[in-house]
């Protein structure tokens, strides 16, 4: 029997989207695409914490072949990345093809019929020839297990589970985590709390952010003659590259870029925070680049505000009205946010239980092994399978950059398999291998390992000390092989 659809996609953000317009072009366009949420847009439909904005410039974090003329500001806000979401989905009859609030539990190869089934929770299982994952990274909520958490008798709230209704006047508040996340909300939960405490283990690296709005006669500027908004973006990504390339992945051959980013973001810190015990605790005691660096302007600022506190003691325990550090102290509150982040190693690699060829379980393989695959995407053992969110898969500083880059690697790779009238694809062992190999290496001069980032707990490390994330290559490079890998590092099979 053939399966039910050419490809099933999980994840309707811009991943999923990049992923359908590419079967679309390819000829593959009976799929669907399964999201568990009850809308699309992914991080920007979930994410609706105040300040919420893009933090790379919305010129470039957007679809090249999409461009949007009428950002407001040069770092758009989220709502706008979720209108733009849904502009997309409409102008590439996406929506019509997705399923929202579907949970897929698991999908399994079928070697027998040479399709992917995949169940569905409290639903029938969907078969399909491509099983193409794009579940994004930064998709898992982490709540950390704080003792007595459970019994808090305020309101708790995560950044990715806001609640617009609940009013935040004159409340008594703590943010705990001070991530990006918490760098973009914490100065507009300023604004409104009577009290507000920043519960702090790491500091972060904070630049200033060259934002402002685009006034409408660049926006129509834009519009009319497009080659000014891809100059633009052209410009932007270049500089973002520079940074990413050089600053990060070549920081051995580079140290002074990296030192000159540090120095930046200690003078902004220092023209910001009166207190010099406070800046003293903002100052982050890890390399530039271990962790995300963020940018703002006001971050820094609110900790002037004579209502608003830093704690640095370690969190011991919540009670039912405040919370407990090691010092002993009581911190009164009746609203904690959580702003704590994502568990990207232990629940994301992959979102799903995943069993490819032979019973193998991808998620057991990458944590037995290390997590791998083949330009971001393959793994050996899982025939027709395209894993978007993969370790290694991230390229550059804009998610656009590895969306753009896995379509075109879809584009050589079905383009091969229509060539050979194949109907299974698999990428061999030996270009995994290499393919591991090269990566491996080139990270050693990267900041991650010839940097210090023991102190920063940053998620591009897994549970092994692996900074497995990123792909440490120019985003150049990541497009170039897209379109030019060796066609036989994939075996192919037909019917
Ligand atoms: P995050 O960077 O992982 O930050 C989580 C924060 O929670 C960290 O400060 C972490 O401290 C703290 N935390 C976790 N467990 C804790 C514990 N047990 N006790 C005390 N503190 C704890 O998460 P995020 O801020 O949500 O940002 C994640 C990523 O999302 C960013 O790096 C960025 O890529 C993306 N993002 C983008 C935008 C944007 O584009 N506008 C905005 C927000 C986020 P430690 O550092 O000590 O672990």
């Amino acid at each position: 029997m053939a399966p039910r659809f050419d490809a099933i996609v999980v994840g309707a953000g811009f991943g999923g989207m990049g992923a359908g317009i590419e079967l679309d072009r390819l000829g593959l366009g009976d799929f669907v695409i399964l999201e568990r949420e009850s809308d699309l847009g992914g991080t920007w439909h979930v994410n609706r914490y105040p300040g919420l904005a893009v933090d790379i410039a919305s010129v470039t974090y957007s679809y090249s072949f999409e461009p949007n003329p009428h950002w407001s500001r040069l770092f758009a806000p989220g709502a706008e990345l979720k209108r733009y979401a849904e502009h997309v989905a409409d102008k590439y009859d996406l929506r019509g093809r997705m399923r929202f609030d579907t949970v897929v539990s698991g999908a399994r190869w079928d070697a027998e019929q040479n399709q992917w089934v995949v169940s569905i929770e409290g639903g029938e299982p969907l078969t399909a020839r491509y099983l193409l994952t794009a579940t994004g990274f930064l998709s898992q909520p982490y709540t950390p297990p704080f003792p007595g958490i459970e019994t808090f008798a305020g309101k708790i709230i995560h950044t990715t589970a806001w609640d617009q209704d609940y009013d935040l006047t004159g409340r008594k508040a703590a943010i705990i985590g001070t991530g990006a996340t918490a760098v973009q909300l914490v100065p507009e939960v300023a604004r409104v709390v009577e009290e507000l405490t920043v519960f702090q283990r790491t500091p972060i690296w904070v630049v200033p952010k060259i934002d402002m709005p685009i006034p409408p006669v660049v926006q129509n500027l834009f519009d009319r003659v497009p080659l000014t908004q891809q100059a633009a973006r052209l410009a932007n990504t270049t500089a973002l590259e520079a940074l990413m390339v050089i600053g990060v992945l070549h920081f051995r051959q580079a140290k002074l870029l990296n030192r000159g980013a540090g120095l930046l973001a200690k003078a902004h810190l220092r023209t910001q925070v009166r207190d010099a015990e406070t800046r003293r605790e903002l100052t982050p005691h890890y390399d530039f680049g271990c962790k995300r660096p963020t940018f703002s302007n006001t971050y820094f600022k609110t900790f002037n505000e004579p209502h608003v506190h830093l704690e640095t003691n370690s969190i011991e325990r919540v009670e039912p009205d405040g919370i407990v550090t090691a010092d002993g102290r009581t911190t009164e509150i009746d609203t904690l946010i959580l702003a704590t982040g994502f568990n990207l190693w232990d629940v994301n690699f992959p979102a799903i239980e995943i069993i490819g060829r032979d019973g193998v379980d991808l998620g057991k393989f990458w944590r037995d092994n290390r997590f791998q695959a083949y330009e971001g995407i393959t793994v050996p053992k899982f025939p027709n399978f395209l894993s978007l969110n993969s370790p290694y898969s991230y390229s550059g500083l804009s998610y656009f950059t590895t969306i753009e880059a896995q379509m075109k690697h879809m584009g050589r790779l079905f383009g091969e398999m229509f060539r050979r009238d194949a109907e299974v694809f698999e990428v061999t062992e030996r270009a995994n291998t290499e393919f591991l190999d090269r990566v491996t290496e080139k990270l050693e001069s990267s900041v991650f390992y010839d940097g210090q980032c023991s102190t920063a707990r940053s998620y591009y490390f897994n549970q092994h000390g692996e900074a497995a994330l990123l792909r440490p290559t120019s985003t150049l490079n990541a497009h170039r092989e897209a379109v030019s890998f060796p066609l036989d590092d994939y075996v192919y099979d037909s019917a």
